[in-house]
């Protein structure tokens, strides 16, 4: 079906311009921060483009059988795609990184969820829009108000409120590890390419800047 031009509330027309989207990455399964680092890679480029990444935090797990902590990171993009199809570019990028599913909730090397997509919303078993979860996860809140200090989860409230009314303990920075926003195109390891000056700037703070490098801790 077309949608009519000039229809300014049409799928069709709110996916032809850039728009803000939130993405949130998280890994407790082999390499985690290379796992976060290959995800943040394979989202760049082809109508996405990354404009911020958060520090690093670690997390305790959430639901699921029981497993290791996550490591997650949110990521600022603008998109002129749609969330159905930057959901598929999510899925590409946990293929990127070994995903394979088995038990839901269970340990993964690659989780990437929508948690935005500017004002799109979605109701649907496999597609809901902003993710119905998020305000409830401080693996999502914490890494999300780090990059973004002045973000609003819409329908829910400031995420800096949302993350004070959760328990401290299941998220905590950690400084030690570092990624970047990868070489515009996607076609570069990330860190190497850090674009300081193309960080949204409520989120500059913890943007990739310098140097997208880890620290000497191990992380796996
Ligand atoms: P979870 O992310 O809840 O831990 P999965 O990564 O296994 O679990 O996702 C299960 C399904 O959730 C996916 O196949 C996807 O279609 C669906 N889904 C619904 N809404 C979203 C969203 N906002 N972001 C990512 N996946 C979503
Ligand atoms: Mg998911």
């Amino acid at each position: 079906m077309i949608a009519p031009a000039g229809d300014s509330v049409s799928p069709w027309a709110a996916a032809s311009r850039p728009r803000p989207v939130v993405l949130a990455l998280g890994s407790n399964l082999g390499d985690r921060i290379a796992n976060l680092r290959l995800g943040i890679e394979a989202l760049e480029g082809g109508a996405i483009a990354l404009t911020a990444v958060s520090g690093v935090f670690e997390t305790t797990p959430v639901g699921g059988p029981e497993q290791d902590n996550y490591l997650n990171v949110v990521v600022l993009a603008v998109s002129s795609l749609p969330a159905r199809q930057v959901l598929e570019r999510c899925a590409a990028a946990e293929s990127a990184a070994g995903r394979v599913r088995t038990v839901r909730w269970g340990p993964r090397t690659l989780d990437v969820d929508i948690i935005t997509c500017d004002d799109e919303t979605y109701d649907e078993p496999d597609l809901t829009v902003p993710h119905p979860r998020a305000h409830e996860r401080a693996f999502v809140l914490a890494p999300w108000l780090d990059v973004e200090p002045s973000a609003v989860l819409p329908g829910q409230g400031r995420v800096a409120d949302l993350l004070a009314a959760l328990p401290a303990a299941g998220a905590w920075r950690r400084p030690d590890l570092r990624l970047a926003l990868p070489a515009r195109g996607g076609s570069g390891p990330a860190g190497s390419g850090a674009q300081a000056g193309n960080s949204l700037p409520a989120g500059g703070a913890a943007a990739g800047g310098a140097a997208g490098t880890e620290g000497a801790a191990p992380c796996t």
